[in-house]
């Protein structure tokens, strides 16, 4: 009477090497069939303005529904994505995607997409954006490109061309996660910039940490003196959003205000708050 099942049943395991080898294979296959099959999600976070906390926009944060593993965060595939090459075709999911669903949103919200440095070097990019901007209905202002400063690393006259291209068709560009990288304030001379976020971790450290604020308090002021909008990123505490809005910071995004939303839950939202 006892069930014959495949309990038990002894697999030989291959060498260590082999097993790595093949674990990245198989990612990157499972990547490139997810893409084609189009089996990601974008989670949407509101971004405020601080004086009244009002919404602005939101940014387009990517999520892949694993089967196995659960949804899964960008951390744990974009780096297989840009060592692959995967993240133009993802990219411009992201792109198109975003723009779609942004379209539903109350006239003036503005939807930030990310852009991978990989992106930034291809030059089909500005006829990507003007794709997805024609075929959606979005007009061009209600579109933010982020770009972190890694994508400027390689000096580059394409890219600044290119920049200058995406600004003359009317988006929005951010420059993400400011402070962290390679900063150089030339950058934001040579670069047509119309918003600087300031990164989590500074903001997440300036109630404890002295060093932290002043670095706040000086990107702030920075933004303020070359005419740019200062987001502030993470902000997780009432306590950090008092700061900011002493501080004289002009947008605030952070699980304090709200998470990332799936994009109905973000309609629900945007539904209960707009008159
Ligand atoms: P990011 O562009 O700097 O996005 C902000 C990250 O901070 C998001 O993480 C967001 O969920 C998280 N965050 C927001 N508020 C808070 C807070 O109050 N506290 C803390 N601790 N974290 C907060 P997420 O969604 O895991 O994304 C991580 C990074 O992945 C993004 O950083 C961005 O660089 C990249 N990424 C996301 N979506 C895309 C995409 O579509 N394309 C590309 N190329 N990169 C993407
Ligand atoms: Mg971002
Ligand atoms: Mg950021
Ligand atoms: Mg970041």
């Amino acid at each position: 009477q006892a069930k014959a099942n495949g309990r038990g049943i002894w697999h030989p395991y291959t060498r260590e090497l082999d097993n790595r080898a093949n674990d990245r294979h198989r990612q990157e296959d499972e990547l490139r069939q997810a893409i084609a099959d189009e089996r990601f999600e974008i989670h949407y976070q509101p971004r405020y303005r601080s004086a009244g906390l009002h919404i602005i926009g939101a940014e387009a944060l990517l999520r892949w529904p694993h089967a196995e593993r659960g949804l899964l965060l960008p951390e744990s595939f974009i780096p297989l994505a840009e060592e692959t090459g995967l993240i133009a075709t993802l990219g411009n999911w992201v792109l198109r995607q975003a723009c779609r669903d942004a379209v539903a949103w109350p006239d003036g919200l503005v939807v930030s997409v990310n852009l991978s440095p990989l992106q930034l070097r291809h030059e089909q990019l500005l006829d990507e954006v003007k794709a997805a901007l024609a075929e959606s209905g979005l007009p061009a202002s209600r579109l933010e490109l982020e770009i972190t400063e890694s994508a400027l690393l390689q000096e580059n006259a394409g890219t600044l061309a290119l920049l200058s291209s995406l600004k003359a068709l009317g988006v929005r560009l951010a420059m993400d996660d400011f402070g962290t990288g390679y900063s150089s304030l030339s950058n934001l001379r040579t670069y047509p910039f119309d918003v600087i976020k300031i990164d989590t971790s500074f903001v997440g450290g300036m109630q404890q940490n002295a060093e932290d604020h002043s670095i706040v308090r000086a990107l702030i002021d920075l933004g303020r003196g070359l005419n740019l909008q200062v987001t502030a990123e993470g902000v997780e505490t009432a306590e950090q959003l008092r700061l900011l809005q002493a501080d004289g910071c002009t947008e605030v995004q952070g699980f304090h205000m709200s998470r990332p939303l799936a994009a109905d839950a973000l309609l629900t939202l945007l539904a209960r708050r707009t008159p």
